[in-house]
């Protein structure tokens, strides 16, 4: 079988068949379809690697597939095809990105050769090195960094200070270079890699807190739990002994996980939660705002911080709705007596808006984008 299949649906036969034809000449075993049984269908028995989505069709649209495909947990790259407005397909690779899908480009029709030819070339490029067998050994042989986004907290006044940074992998590609998470995550949460890959994780993160004590900057570091790890009774312990091996406050270590992880099996994540509490950690609910947690629920679990979703954030400047979910979220959180973080601030308002909510810290690019550690360190010295 071809390393790379395409399966093309689109309701007009001739595009297909073009689409076909150039994918072909680049490489892969290209199948089309023009409705969506006959879509499902193929998918199942032909399991493509890369799929080409038209958002119009007569029987169903380009949104429903993608829903279809999420819930699948599909791993193929996906490129949208459209001729309606470019902020709807814009609209498309926001939901796929949301469903967890690999959302690869868009096809603005009508569709010319080159830009086919190289979107597909990149897919298939992509495809080739992030797989299972490559993932792995990425992490055996540490191809993994780890890269570090500074939190500037709000002081009393208007002070600030970087006491905090959040740590997120990359994956450094000897071929297609830095490699975002969004690319090899999922892939890691459904193989059973993420254990290794969040084990590697912390120890570089750890590592790196002790390798900065030593140059006298002191700092704290959260670390992103997947859903799938909260049933693994002995990652608090496992956490705990890695900071006691390199002398670092266990309080300097704070545990993010998603709300809609935290939300889903309230009975074991209950346990983690509490123990990475007991043991001296910290407590995080991340992307707060783009799940539905029950009050009670919130209420319940042990968190002692909050992060609310750049989603959210993002939109302050142009959204009222924004400003009154944001300022209830922090009155809810400080309620419940949670510290709170927005992430996400892209601009000088968002920054004085958040702190006059009463948010303690934030994270965004208008502060920094992650960094790799040596450029972390210069960061800070230089504000400072
Ligand atoms: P996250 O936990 O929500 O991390 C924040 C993401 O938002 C980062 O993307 C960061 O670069 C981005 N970001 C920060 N400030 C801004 C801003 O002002 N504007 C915008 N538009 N974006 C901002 P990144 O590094 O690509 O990470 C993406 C996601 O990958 C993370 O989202 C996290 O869910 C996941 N991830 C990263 N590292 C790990 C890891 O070690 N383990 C696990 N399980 N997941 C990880
Ligand atoms: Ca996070």
């Amino acid at each position: 079988m071809n390393q790379n299949r395409l399966l093309v649906i689109d309701d007009e036969p001739g595009i297909g068949e073009f689409i076909k034809e150039v994918a072909e000449g680049v490489g892969f075993e290209a199948r089309i379809t023009t409705t969506p049984d006959d879509f499902r269908r193929t998918y199942r028995s032909f399991s493509p690697t890369a799929i080409i989505l038209d958002l119009v069709m007569p029987e169903a649209d380009g949104v429903e597939l993608l829903r279809y495909l999420a819930e699948d947990r599909c791993q193929a790259q996906i490129m949208v095809a459209s001729g309606v407005d470019p902020r709807v397909l814009a609209t498309a690779r926001r939901i796929g990105d949301a469903y967890g899908l690999q959302m690869s480009g868009m096809l603005e029709k009508p569709i010319m050769v080159p830009g086919l030819q190289a979107l597909l070339r990149k897919t298939s490029q992509i495809h080739n090195s992030v797989n299972e067998q490559g993932l792995s050994q990425a992490i055996a042989e540490r191809q993994l960094v780890v890269h570090f986004q500074p939190k500037l907290t709000f002081a009393n006044g208007a002070g600030q200070t970087i006491e905090a940074v959040e740590a997120l992998v990359r994956w450094q590609h000897p071929q297609w270079g830095l490699v975002m998470p969004d690319k090899f995550i999922t892939l890691a949460e459904q193989t059973g890699l993420i254990l290794p890959l969040t084990d590697l994780v912390a120890r570089m993160a750890i590592e790196q807190l002790a390798a900065w004590e030593e140059e006298g900057l002191r700092l704290s570091v959260a670390v992103n739990l997947a859903p799938q790890l909260l049933n693994r009774l002995e990652l608090p312990d496992r956490l705990a002994e890695l900071a006691d091996e390199h002398s670092i406050d266990r309080s300097r270590l704070v545990m993010e996980i998603t709300e809609s992880a935290a939300m889903a099996d309230t009975g074991r994540t209950m346990d983690i939660l509490a123990r990475f509490r007991i043991k001296g950690m910290g407590v995080s609910i991340d992307d707060f705002g783009t799940g539905y947690s029950s009050l009670v629920a919130l209420c319940r679990m042990p968190f002692n911080e909050l992060k609310i979703d750049k989603s959210l954030v993002t939109e302050l400047h142009k959204s009222e709705e924004a400003k009154l979910i944001v300022r209830s979220i922090v009155d809810l959180a400080h309620n419940l007596g949670l510290s709170v973080c927005a992430e996400g601030t892209e601009t000088a308002d968002a920054v004085d808006f958040v702190r006059s909510c009463g948010c303690k810290s934030t994270q965004g690019y208008y502060i920094s984008k992650p960094l790799a550690p040596d450029a972390l360190r210069a960061f800070i010295l230089s504000r400072n």
